[in-house]
């Protein structure tokens, strides 16, 4: 706090693991003699850059740029890119923080990192997009690597942005580093898969979550927060599963359709026009949309994913979930609950899975692909999702077995921190104080 004193994101997050961390330095204080907890709050460096570039208008437009180099003791820096007005320091080192557990708790070779900028894509020509995204990819390319360092996508980056990133970043370096970034198109080195891994991922835990409680997405009434890459997925599979999703939204408002979203309007509004979720009424006008996001949460529902955006549940959207009669939360976002709103959760006898655990699947297959890359090889979409269902299921055994060793039998906040905190730990010890 005293060295970032405005940072309210990041303490947010550091304050939520340290809290978890408490039973594991109560059964085994050697954590403290190595001083891991100073030394792992402290990114290795934050990279901080100018992003000009021109607009339609002939313009020159300045942007910052950031790229948050946590920890590399167990791999290559690894995080997604976003680009938000909102992004600042704080949120791409809340970001990087919890990336680093995450990662860790995928049980593959990865370090933390995060990056990104406060340049808003929306109303931006595809022209502009390119024009920044190659000047933010003509900084960012002296830090990254294959081996050092493997940007993805994340807010506001996807598919497109990452295709532009590539192509200036092979311009640059005069060589084919196909794993430099992940996330990339099926015909240059991306991995099928890898556009549904978040969205599937978080179901596939969800699903492991609530079996042990006996009841199943099949019949069960879902919410799903956001309209982008994680939760078309998400709403896609849940479907599949035969829950009733009846509500997604986005930043202006959500949809509620309570006989089930038709995930064909919502992914082709989306992904392929770009339109804002209020069009979908104008399809299917039995579907009521309802101005300002927040609402959402008062629909009640049996499971509830919310995969927008960070702080998008506070306590009071909690209460109401929870007197809703909510039986349990899957966080397909990074820290989309407050501090509070968990504290509702976990008091109100809620399954609630964690963001660093629910939606690890995406940065999973980001490391599948990178394999693919080394290889020079391409796996199909089922041996990819088969990889990505042993892998969410191996995060929740990991996390509850955590729970149960440490005292809190099925608490998987607790849980997954320990889990993903003691490999980093470990290794760091391991690696002597560098
Ligand atoms: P996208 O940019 O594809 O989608 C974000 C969606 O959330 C958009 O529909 C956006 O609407 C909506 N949104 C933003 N703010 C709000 C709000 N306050 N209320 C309601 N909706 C809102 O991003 P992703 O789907 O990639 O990422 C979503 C979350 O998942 C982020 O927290 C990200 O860090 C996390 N995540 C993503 C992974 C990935 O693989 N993509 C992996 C792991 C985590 P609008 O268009 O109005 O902005």
């Amino acid at each position: 706090v005293k060295r970032d004193p405005h940072k309210k994101e990041f303490h947010q997050a550091v304050r939520e693991i340290f809290n978890s961390l408490i039973p594991l330095f109560a059964k085994e204080p050697c954590y403290m003699e190595h001083s891991i907890l100073e030394r792992i709050v402290e990114p290795d460096r934050i990279i901080s850059f100018r992003v000009p570039w021109v607009d339609d208008n002939g313009r020159t437009q300045v942007n910052r740029g950031y790229r948050v180099q946590f920890n590399n003791t167990i791999g290559p820096y690894k995080g997604g890119i976003r680009f938000h007005p909102t992004v600042n320091s704080s949120i791409v080192k809340f970001l990087g923080f919890e990336q680093i557990f995450k990662n860790a708790l995928t049980g593959q070779p990865i370090g933390g990192g995060k990056g990104g900028s406060d340049f808003d894509p929306k109303g931006k020509s595809n022209g502009e997009i390119m024009r920044f995204t190659q000047s933010f990819m003509s900084e960012l390319a002296r830090h990254i690597g294959p081996d050092i360092d493997v940007p993805a996508g994340d807010i506001g980056v996807g598919a497109r942005e990452i295709g532009y990133m590539f192509g200036q970043y092979k311009k640059l370096k005069g060589s084919y580093e196909a794993g430099v970034l992940t996330g990339k198109g099926l015909e240059y080195g991306g991995s099928l898969g890898r556009k549904e891994a978040t969205g599937y991922g978080v179901v596939y835990f969800v699903q492991e979550m609530i079996k042990d409680q006996g009841f199943d997405f099949s019949g069960s009434t879902v919410i799903v927060s956001g309209s982008g890459n994680v939760s078309i997925y998400a709403i896609e599979k849940a479907q599949q599963l035969g829950a009733n999703v009846v509500a997604c939204s986005d930043s202006n408002g959500y949809i509620y359709d309570k006989n089930g979203i038709k995930f064909e309007t919502v992914k082709r509004l989306k992904e392929v026009e770009g339109k804002r979720i209020k069009e979908y009424v104008l399809e299917h006008p039995e579907a009521e949309y309802v101005e300002g996001s927040s609402g959402i949460w008062s629909i009640p529902c049996d499971i509830a994913l919310p995969c927008a955006t960070q702080n998008e549940i506070d306590e009071t959207s909690a209460k109401i979930l929870v007197a809703n009669g909510v039986k349990a939360i899957g966080e397909g976002a990074n820290m989309p609950s407050t501090l509070e709103a968990i504290d509702v959760f976990l008091e109100g006898n809620v399954l609630f899975a964690p963001g660093k655990a629910a939606n690890a699947g995406g940065v999973a297959v980001s490391a599948l692909e990178m394999a693919q890359n080394s290889m020079r090889l391409s796996w199909t979409f089922e041996e990819v999702d088969k990889k990505l269902h042993e892998i969410m299921h191996n995060i929740y055994m990991r996390s509850m077995n955590a729970a149960e060793d440490y005292g809190y039998p099925g608490n998987l906040v607790i849980g997954s921190n320990i889990a993903g905190f003691k490999k980093v730990a470990d290794a760091m010890i391991a690696q002597g104080v560098i």
